[in-house]
């Protein structure tokens, strides 16, 4: 894909390594959800592609629900101050919750949507992400489905994106910087 002027795309993660990840990861939660009413939660917008894929990995009669933060800050970096711009749909009392994320970074996101969705009275609550920049980290959360980790680079694609563009992308890139 063509890039943004100024901008050179690296790919670090191929399709093809995504797609294979993504199967076994779906073949996990198969095996660790069976006979439990299990909810997927995509956080918006990143994880859109990423959980596209991975439900239809996932061999069970499971659900499906969204919700939507802003983390206050810039658009590459966080501040930890998180809004909840879409809440749940639907009650999660009962059921088994996966939350479904795109990428931890410094965790501080992903650390008040846990705190978040475990007060809500779910049986249990795990995370799945695809990417881990554990380098970054500043609070601990547990991710229970890793998909790859990768190093303190700013990334696109496979949903993941740089003021809304790149989201299209069939890999997860790096973005370099030129002065063209
Ligand atoms: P954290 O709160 O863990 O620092 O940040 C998590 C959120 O920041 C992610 O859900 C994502 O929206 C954004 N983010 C962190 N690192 C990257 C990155 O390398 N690329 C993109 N596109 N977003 C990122």
């Amino acid at each position: 894909m063509q890039s943004a002027q100024g901008e050179k795309l690296e790919v670090l993660v191929s399709a093809k390594d995504i797609a294979s990840r993504v199967q076994n990861l779906g073949k996990r939660i198969t095996l660790d959800y069976q006979n439990k009413p299990l909810i997927m939660i995509g956080i918006l917008k990143g994880s859109f592609i990423f959980l596209a894929d991975l439900i239809r990995a996932v061999d069970l009669p499971i659900s499906v629900d969204f919700m939507s933060v802003s983390s206050y800050g810039t658009s590459t970096k966080s501040s930890g101050v998180v809004r909840i711009i879409k809440d749940l749909d639907h009650s999660i009392e009962g059921h088994h919750i996966l939350v479904v994320e795109d990428i931890v970074d410094t965790g501080l996101t992903l650390n008040y949507i846990y705190g978040h969705v475990k007060s809500r009275g779910a049986l249990s609550v795990k995370i799945c992400s695809l990417l881990d920049k554990p380098e970054r980290r500043q609070v601990a959360v547990p991710l229970h489905y890793k998909g790859f980790e990768i190093p303190d680079e700013f990334v696109v694609g496979y949903g993941l994106d740089v003021d809304e563009r790149y989201r299209n992308l069939p890999d997860v890139c790096k973005v370099v910087r030129t002065n063209g």
